[in-house]
């Protein structure tokens, strides 16, 4: 047991200094700080020292996760506003890395749950891949620029797809992000999760994306999309939530209330 023990630990430092060594070798696109400046509106909102750290984030996620295009060509803004989806919602948590991802596929349009780019059914914007794909995201190129290009209407796929890495992260994917929930705040979130989505369904309508209601994987996604999108709305329209969201997204700004 304790053999086994020393082994895991060489095997996370090894890990830990080949990531680094990535990120060092890693330049960021000369453009990084002024595409960011044109289409990242998270970006815009922080001072210097927070700009350099989400640069830094950004630089990180890059030497560490490839944005390859399928069938589309991939620029150095693709790449970071990919990144920029990625890094807004655990930018709170500085030692936060996706550690279950390796490739970012952009596809040109819509595809279906087949991967087809061509034929019926192609409704899917972004998918977080399983089975063989499992370190796989696809993401299709036209969403990722409207994400950021309306930073404010309640709908990015890019942050609803690196939400449910997030989700997936603990194991399970089942809209309970173990590791953003302190063990007393687990029984409400289902609770109020189930409460707002029953209400969704019964009145067939809502400022929450009605996709939401699926199932709490997507209620999850949904509703953290909303989060970043439309923070001030969201607290509005259903305080606890928004509460509960601050908690585990933004902890230290929660804290100080
Ligand atoms: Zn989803």
């Amino acid at each position: 047991m304790k053999g086994f023990l020393i082994i895991l630990v060489v095997a996370a430092f090894i890990i830990y200094v080949r990531r680094k060594k990535r990120t060092r070798a890693y330049d960021l696109p000369a453009s990084a700080s002024e595409l960011l400046t044109r289409h990242v509106a998270f970006y815009n909102k922080l001072d210097d020292s927070g700009k350099a750290h989400f640069e830094a984030r950004i630089k990180d996620f890059l030497a560490n996760v490839s944005v390859r295009g399928v069938g589309v060509e991939v620029d150095d803004l693709d790449r970071i506003l990919v990144a920029s989806g990625a890094i807004i919602l655990i930018f709170s948590f500085p030692d936060w890395r996706y550690n279950n991802i390796s490739e970012v596929l952009l596809y040109p349009e819509s595809f279906n749950r087949e991967f087809d780019q061509q034929g019926p059914g192609r409704n899917v914007l972004g998918m977080v891949g399983d089975g063989p794909m499992h370190r796989n995201m696809i993401l299709s190129k036209s969403s990722l620029r409207a994400s950021f290009s309306a930073s404010n209407d309640g709908q990015n796929t890019v942050v609803h797809e690196f939400a449910h890495l997030i989700d997936k992260a603990d194991g399970a994917t089942d809209g309970v992000p173990d590791y953003l929930l302190s063990k007393h705040q687990l029984a409400p979130w289902i609770s109020l999760v189930r409460e707002t989505m029953e209400e969704m369904k019964q009145r067939g309508r809502s400022d929450i994306d009605l996709y939401g209601t699926t199932n709490e994987t997507e209620f999850f996604a949904v509703i953290a999309e909303y989060f970043i999108e439309q923070p001030g709305k969201l607290k509005e329209r259903h305080p606890e939530l928004y509460g509960m969201l601050e908690k585990m997204f933004r902890p230290q700004a929660a804290s100080k209330r």
